[in-house]
């Protein structure tokens, strides 16, 4: 391979963005993003340009890819997401955002006259979405969790009753972490007669381990779900943010197109796709398991848990929801925002306790957050 080289002030530029990245990520405690995972034995594959282009169950002509591992990867959560046997489909995206254009576009071609339904709380990336796809939605109160208010929702399908249902159900809202609660959203549509409908669950950080709990969270295909999508960078964990969506197959093949350049079936959203976040999907599921998986939510949750008690025991109300791994509180002073790089709304900050976050991570945040406390 031809040697690429660097002027020395070039290579020093990036040595320093080496040491702030390195930096950054010790302190990080704001965002659901996983940091202990080695990848190491997949950097041989950096050598080469991986493209999945096309349908991942369709074969390509352009053969330098991961196709194999991304249908292990789709195939793992088709399972884990409990979708119909012989009916399920999917593909490993950029990221959550893309995965719930994809939902949103499949029950868009399925119900072109539909209305979307989504509570306040839903991420941002959904108003983005819909103003893409240009479709119409109303957006539903949340109950002071962040959950869906079912009374409000079921009131408003009432008087678009007339119109196909088309719902966006959070599995973990961006800020708390609530979960919308899919059978009973089902039971809504049911209870209404409607008969036109679509359920898309936006899964992106709690989607990956709700499985593993005990009870289970109702937000799968059993439950009623007809697409789910997931975040792979967040609680799995990747160097490259990527994700992970699965419909149903038959569903799919009514917006499946072939395109005669690719060799494959045009029924992902982009054309080119990253090769290489399928690898690393792949390389943390078969090393994990199901058993390592469960065992990283069963850490989260124990470090959630401590960091709620041990906020309280310090005089701040933090809280969080059953089975979340994010702990919310009122806003702490901006110097700690900026260093442990914590999301604010509406007054309110939030801890997301990846598994890479240990118990003694947690005492020095709260060391720093009561020292800047009794300095303001
Ligand atoms: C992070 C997140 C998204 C977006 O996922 P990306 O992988 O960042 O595109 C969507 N919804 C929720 C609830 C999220 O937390």
């Amino acid at each position: 391979m031809k040697e690429h080289r660097l002027a020395a002030p070039d290579a020093a530029a990036l040595n320093e963005l080496l040491a702030q990245v390195q930096t950054c990520t010790r302190d990080f405690l704001g965002y659901p993003v996983s940091k202990d995972f080695d990848y190491s034995s997949l950097l041989p594959f950096l050598q080469y340009p991986l493209n999945n282009l096309g349908d991942p169950f369709v074969p390509s002509t352009y053969a330098v890819g991961s196709r194999e591992m991304e249908k292990y990867v789709v195939s793992f959560f088709a399972d884990l997401f409990r979708a119909p046997e012989d009916d399920w489909w999917g593909y490993v995206t950029n990221g959550g955002s893309e995965g719930n254009l994809y939902g949103l576009y499949l029950a868009r071609e399925l119900y072109p006259k539909g209305m979307v339904y989504y509570s306040e709380a839903t991420h941002y990336s959904v108003q983005k979405n819909l103003h893409l796809l240009n479709m119409p939605g109303i957006i539903i109160r949340t109950l002071p969790n962040g959950e869906i208010d079912y009374d409000d929702l079921e009131n408003t399908i009432r008087m678009n009753r007339h119109l196909p249902v088309i719902m966006l159900a959070n599995i973990g809202t961006t800020m708390t972490e609530a979960r919308d609660d899919v059978r009973r959203i089902k039971g809504i549509l049911k209870n209404l007669a409607i008969k036109h409908h679509y359920i898309h669950a936006d899964g992106a950080l709690s989607g990956s381990y709700s499985a593993f709990l005990e009870p289970r969270p109702a937000f799968d295909f059993a439950d009623g779900a007809d697409s789910i999508a997931i975040s792979g960078h967040k609680f799995v964990g990747a160097p490259i943010p990527c994700g992970v969506v699965v419909a149903r197959k038959s569903n799919r093949d009514r917006i499946a197109r072939s395109v005669a350049y690719i060799g494959s079936m045009d029924t992902t959203i982009t054309g080119s796709r990253n090769g290489h976040s399928p690898l690393f999907l792949w390389y943390a599921l078969k090393s994990l398991g199901h058993a390592g998986l469960k065992a990283r939510a069963g850490h989260s949750l124990a470090v959630a848990a401590y960091a709620v008690t041990r906020l309280n025991d310090n005089g701040i109300p933090a809280w969080r929801n059953p089975d979340a791994i994010t702990v919310v509180f009122p806003d702490p002073p901006a110097s700690i925002r900026r260093k442990w790089q914590l999301a604010s709304e509406n007054g309110c900050s939030h801890i997301i306790c990846m598994p890479n976050v240990s118990k003694e991570q947690v005492d020095d945040f709260i060391a720093t957050l009561t020292s800047a406390m009794v300095a303001v």
